[in-house]
């Protein structure tokens, strides 16, 4: 078998053993990338998840590698929550304006800060393959 082999390889110009090799190196190039491509991908299902201890689902929508529509909704009524910033203590709390409970407070900083610390935090879960677990 390996006779065979040796011949075969051996019969081969070099020429044909270039082309033979070109072709292997741009196939697993080619698998390479797609390999990338779609792994990458694979974290835009992840779309609702309980951030940060907060009691309340953020819910959020992928645009290629960021965040839009990052948002939260009341536990008992549904209703898309609204904020409201404490300067003096940096917290933000959020409530639902139709039950007005007040849902989850996040400390820190202003609504902005919020948004970015939620962000984040989703980012850090793609990106390790943590919200696997979640959902
Ligand atoms: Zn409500």
């Amino acid at each position: 078998m390996y006779c065979i082999i040796s011949k075969i390889t051996l019969g081969l110009k070099i020429s044909d053993s270039f082309i033979l090799y070109t072709l292997l190196i741009c196939t697993s190039f080619t698998l390479y990338i797609c390999y990338i491509f779609f792994s990458k991908k694979d974290y835009t299902h992840y779309t609702k998840d309980n951030l940060l201890n907060t009691q309340n689902p953020w819910y959020w929508e992928w645009d290629k590698e960021n965040i839009k529509t990052l948002h939260s909704k009341c536990s008992k009524c549904d209703e898309l929550l609204v904020y409201d910033e404490n300067y003096c203590n940096n917290r933000v709390f959020f409530y639902c304006p139709s039950c007005d409970n007040q849902e989850m407070i996040i400390r820190g900083g202003n609504y902005k800060y919020s948004q970015y610390i939620i962000e984040r935090e989703i980012k850090r879960k793609a990106g390790i393959g943590k919200y696997k677990k979640v959902i």
